[in-house]
């Protein structure tokens, strides 16, 4: 699987790319509180999100990309929210989920951080094949430092953590 990654990430990176200007184009701003969160979780430039309601979060529909997304286990099987770096789909029952939204600005600040698309989802890609999304330290960082921001566990760990085992055998 791994070596299979470089054959998946520039699809992914290409896709990844369209989905952002997509959501940069229809989407919407971060309202006052939401540019607070994103101050507070380390965005650095929470002024260039934007968030995107949709009704189901897109998925790939290039076949390599789709064999490898069931392969890896890069998604949950209904994901309710999905970072593209600056963009940020989130299905229109969540919009006003303030846990789901600081989760994805986590995920903004990892982009900024790693310096873009192409090495935010090298990291992010190999985690996911070699430990599973629930166990990727990517995703880890998101969920705890959204729980720390709302002083509780999060909601989303269990189903993560369910993830994490039903990819195990195939790092
Ligand atoms: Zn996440």
């Amino acid at each position: 699987m791994i070596d299979q990654l470089e054959l998946v990430l520039p699809l992914a990176v290409e896709w990844a790319c369209e989905q952002e200007q997509r959501i940069l184009l229809e989407g919407e701003p971060l309202s006052g509180s939401e540019l607070a969160d994103a101050n507070v979780v380390g965005v650095r430039h929470p002024e260039r999100v934007r968030i995107l309601p949709v009704e189901a979060i897109p998925s790939p529909s290039h076949p390599i990309l789709k064999a490898a997304s069931e392969q890896i286990d890069l998604l949950p099987s209904a994901p309710s929210g999905l970072t593209l770096q600056y963009g940020i789909f989130v299905r229109g029952d969540c919009r006003q989920d303030r846990h789901l939204v600081v989760h994805e600005l986590v995920h903004t600040a990892q982009y900024e951080r790693l310096g873009g698309i192409l090495r935010f989802l090298r990291n992010y890609l190999f985690e996911c094949a070699t430990l599973g999304y629930g166990a990727a330290p990517l995703e880890q960082e998101a969920v705890e430092v959204a729980a720390r921001i709302f002083g509780v566990g999060s909601a989303r760990a269990p189903r993560a953590a369910a993830g994490a085992l039903a990819s195990g055998s195939l790092g």
